[in-house]
């Protein structure tokens, strides 16, 4: 008798455990519940009338040249992209990481860049001690471009000042590769970000990141997985060697059970928790109270920009305005734009929390703020008509490192100790992954089933270390 796999979530750690299960070995029945209606998870692609959005703008990008392959094989249509994307300040266009460079002094204006520079390197002479991730950007970035390119940003993505978050965010990240040096020789060397563009490569499908994750669906479907759409688990039941016995889940208003041998769970740790019996309170709590930021993206069609941009997407950094980024969709792939030569397709990203003004705000005013948004930081001209407007609101969608967070490791040896009960994924091990991490956590609670091991640490080794990032 084959052994049933019931994989939670059809994400990327979902759907790439499945197809790394089915393609190994035959003696497993692999069956993924997921409680949307369509798979890719937060990298799926929305088809708005022939435009299509990105949930965020997910570059398939690595380290490790395995999961590159993977992606290369999986999809060989995938393009290779050249990445541009600047901070928006002042109604000035900054370099992503931050360059010294003429631009950026002219930008800045001379008394500026030696308060930039001064405080530089007093963050490098003196040895702050970093206990929150204000005071890793200062020891990184120096006081000044820390007010000028992080404190509002941060703020804005977390909804909480950056002193009373954790530096670990900081620590996986952010690129803090600046040096003394570096920052000189950009000075005395000069280099534009438009040119730098080549050296910054990373994959992205034609037709968006949903593109790779339903071709990995059919391809899982193909080898005999089953994948259950609008199947939204609510229940663990385990047996009495604490394993895992059935997975509960509702289709509609039906519930349903499902019996299970393993079970790969990519949903968030918090709800996980809460559709399980007999978890001792002091877990339930530390779950409970796990956090998270949720997010709404705003796809918009015009027909120009006040100035054509080259960029990816621009950070927006400016305290008269909401969002936080602007994703340019023509820049990604002109095919995600149904008449590219004539419209431009924006995604305006949101960050905020479920419930709250503008995760409430019905869709007609949403639209009507977002648009007056790009008008203040001049991206469309004041008489600029919308085209096209479509709105996706994410929950989740950062397991934010806050809260209970730093309790998190006694949750985590709790759930261990359940010998069939592998955690993968982003909000499945409440960690800031991308889709790699995601990806690799997958691949490793596959080799741990199918060599019978009950093991959990090299799962959560993935994402754990500087050295990987
Ligand atoms: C704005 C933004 C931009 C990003 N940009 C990038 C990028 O450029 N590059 C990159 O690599 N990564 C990026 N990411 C991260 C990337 O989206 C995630 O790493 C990836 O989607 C994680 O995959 P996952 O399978 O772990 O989780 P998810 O994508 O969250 O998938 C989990 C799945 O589980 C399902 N689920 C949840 N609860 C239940 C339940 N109770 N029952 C059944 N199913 C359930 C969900 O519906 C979902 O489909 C970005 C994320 C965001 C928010």
């Amino acid at each position: 008798m084959a052994k049933r796999v019931v994989i939670i979530g059809a994400g990327p750690a979902g759907l790439t455990a499945a197809y790394e299960l089915l393609s190994r070995s035959d003696d497993y029945e692999v069956v993924i519940l997921e409680k949307a209606k369509k798979v890719g998870g937060i990298a799926r692609s929305v088809d708005c009338n022939g435009n299509i959005m990105d949930v965020g703008g997910h570059r398939f990008l690595t380290d490790v040249p395995e999961i590159n392959n993977w992606w290369k094989e999986m999809l060989p249509t995938v393009l290779e992209q050249e990445r541009l994307s600047r901070i928006y300040f002042n109604q000035k266009f900054y370099d992503y990481p931050v360059k010294l460079r003429m631009e950026t002094i002219k930008n800045m204006g001379i008394g500026t860049t030696f308060v930039v520079c001064g405080s530089f390197l007093k963050s490098k002479i003196l040895k702050r001690r970093v206990e929150s991730l204000e005071d890793y950007y200062i020891k990184q970035f120096g006081k000044k471009m820390y007010q000028m390119f992080f404190e509002n940003y941060t703020e804005n993505l977390w909804g909480r000042h950056p002193r009373d978050i954790s530096p670990e965010y900081g620590m996986q990240r952010v690129n803090d590769k600046i040096s003394v040096i570096g920052l000189l020789k950009d000075m005395i060397i000069g280099d534009s970000a438009v040119e730098d563009k080549k050296k910054d490569v990373f994959l992205y499908p034609e037709l968006g990141p949903g593109q790779m994750w339903e071709t990995v669906a059919n391809k899982v479907r193909d080898m005999g997985g089953k994948i259950v759409l609008g199947a939204e688990v609510v229940g663990i039941k385990r047996g009495k060697k604490n394993e895992v016995k059935s997975v509960v889940y509702m289709l509609g208003e039906k519930k349903c059970l499902l019996k299970s041998d393993y079970v790969l769970s990519s949903m968030p740790m918090k709800d996980l928790v809460m559709a399980m019996d007999d978890v001792p309170r002091k877990y339930l709590k530390i779950a409970k109270e796990l956090p998270y930021r949720d997010y709404m993206i705003i796809g918009v069609l015009v027909s120009k920009l006040v100035n054509a941009v080259p960029d990816d997407w621009i950070y927006i950094h400016d305290k008269n305005v909401k969002m936080g980024r602007v994703q340019i969709y023509n820049n990604w792939s002109p095919s995600l734009v149904r008449d590219a030569e004539h419209t431009v397709w924006l995604g305006l990203e949101y960050f905020c929390n479920e419930g709250d003004e503008l995760w409430r705000m019905n869709d007609k005013k949403f639209a009507e703020m977002a648009i007056l948004e790009l008008k203040k930081i001049k991206l469309i001209d004041d008489n600029e008509k919308i085209l096209d407007f479509h709105i996706e609101r994410e929950k989740k969608a950062y397991p934010a490192y806050f809260g209970s967070y730093p309790q998190i490791d006694e949750l985590r040896r709790y759930l261990d100790k359940i010998p069939n009960l592998f955690l993968v994924g982003r909000n499945g091990q409440h960690r800031y992954n991308n889709m790699d991490h995601s990806m690799m956590a997958a691949i490793e609670a596959v080799k741990n089933i199918l060599s019978g091991s009950a093991e959990k640490d090299n799962i959560w080794n993935v994402n754990a270390s500087k050295e990987h990032q």
